[in-house]
C-alpha cells in the first residue's frame, strides 16, 4: 500500500491520535530526503520495532550554513514515496517551510557540550537548527521512538540529549551506518560528486579503517593521523577539517583509544563535503 502523503500537522496529529486511540506504537524517522539505503534502514528498523512508521522529508533550511549547499541539495520527492512504498512506510510527512517556520517563529533549541567540535565548530548554527528541527518532529509526530544513523554520530548524541533534557517521551535509536561496496558512507551529498571524484572518495574509510588498526595496535596518534591526512589529500581530497579520536559517549578528545572511542572525519572532494565515523576500541 502506498504511504499516505501529508502536508499539515493538522492532519498529521489527527492521524496519530487515531492510531494511539487504537493503541498503536508509533516510530518516526526524520531526513531530508533524496533516500538511499542508508535512510531505509533506518525505516526497517522502525516497522519492526513500531506498529506505524512516520517518515519525515523536509530540507531544513536552518541548518544549513551554507547557501549553495542548500540550493544545491538533491531533491527526489516522487522516487523517495516510490522507495517508501516498497517498505511499507505508514505516512511520509512533508511539510513546507510556511508549515514549519510560520511567520512570528522566534524559538531555538540549543545543546551545550557535545556541539562543541566536529562539525560544530565548522558548521556556525548548524546544531541549533538541527535541535530545533527535530524538537518540532518530536513534538508534532508524538512518535514513541525516533531511528537515527550512527553516520551523523555527533548529531545522533545531539539528538539522545534534546530528548533525555527536554524529558521528552521518546526514545532515540541509533543504527549502523550503511556503505557502499567500496566502503564509502552512504550520504545524499555522495550524488553531487563527479563520476571520477566517486572512484576517489572511498579513500576516507580506507585512510580511517588503517588508522583504527594501527591505533588499536598501540601506533602513536599524531603520527597516524598526519599519515591518514596525507593518504586522503594524495587522493584528491582538497580539505580535511578535522579528524579526530574522541569518546564514544560524549565526543571528549583522546589520544589513544583506551575507552569506547570513535574516529570522526570531515573533508572536502570536488567541492562536496563528506563525513564518516567509525568505532575504535
Ligand atoms: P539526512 O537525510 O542526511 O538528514 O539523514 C537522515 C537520517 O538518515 C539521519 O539519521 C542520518 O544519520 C541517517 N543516515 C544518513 N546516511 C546514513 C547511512 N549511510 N547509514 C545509516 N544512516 C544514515
Amino acid at each position: 500500500m502506498k504511504p499516505q502523503i501529508i502536508r499539515t500537522l493538522a492532519e498529521l496529529r489527527q492521524i496519530v491520535k487515531d492510531w494511539k486511540a487504537a493503541g498503536e506504537t508509533v516510530g518516526v524517522v526524520p531526513t531530508m530526503g533524496a533516500l538511499h539505503q542508508g535512510h531505509l534502514s533506518l525505516v526497517r528498523a522502525g516497522k519492526e520495532a513500531c506498529d506505524r512508521v512516520i517518515v519525515t522529508i523536509f530540507i531544513n533550511p536552518k541548518q544549513f550554513n551554507n547557501p549553495d549547499d542548500y540550493k544545491n541539495y538533491p531533491r527526489t520527492e516522487e522516487e523517495d514515496a516510490r522507495k517508501l512504498e516498497a517498505l511499507k512506510a505508514d505516512v511520509v510527512y512533508v511539510p513546507d517551510g510556511a508549515q514549519m517556520y510560520p511567520a512570528g517563529f522566534a524559538s531555538t533549541v540549543s545543546v551545550e557540550g557535545v556541539t562543541e567540535g566536529l562539525c560544530g565548530a565548522h558548521r556556525a548554527g548548524h546544531f541549533d537548527g538541527v535541535a530545533t528541527i527535530v524538537t518540532k518532529l518530536f513534538t508534532q509526530t508524538q512518535a514513541d521512538k525516533a531511528f537515527f544513523g550512527e553516520k551523523d554520530y555527533q548529531q545522533l548524541l545531539v539528538v539522545k540529549r534534546i530528548a533525555t533534557d527536554l524529558d521528552l517521551p521518546i526514545e532515540v535509536i541509533g543504527c549502523p551506518t550503511i556503505r557502499e561496496e567500496d566502503g564509502l558512507a552512504m550520504s545524499s551529498r555522495n550524488l553531487l560528486l563527479s563520476d571520477r571524484a566517486r572512484t576517489w572518495a572511498p579513500e576516507m574509510n580506507l585512510a580511517m579503517e588503517e588508522l583504527a588498526e594501527k591505533l588499536r595496535a598501540g601506533g602513536d596518534w599524531d603520527a597516524l593521523k598526519a599519515a591518514a591526512i596525507s593518504r586522503m589529500e594524495r587522493a584528491g581530497f582538497t580539505e580535511v577539517e578535522y579528524l579526530d579520536l574522541r569518546a564514544a559517549d560524549n565526543l571528549e578528545l583522546l589520544s589513544a583509544p583506551d575507552r569506547p572511542a570513535r574516529l570522526l572525519a570531515a573533508a572536502w572532494l570536488a567541492g562536496v563535503r563528506l563525513i564518516d565515523n567509525i568505532a575504535v576500541g
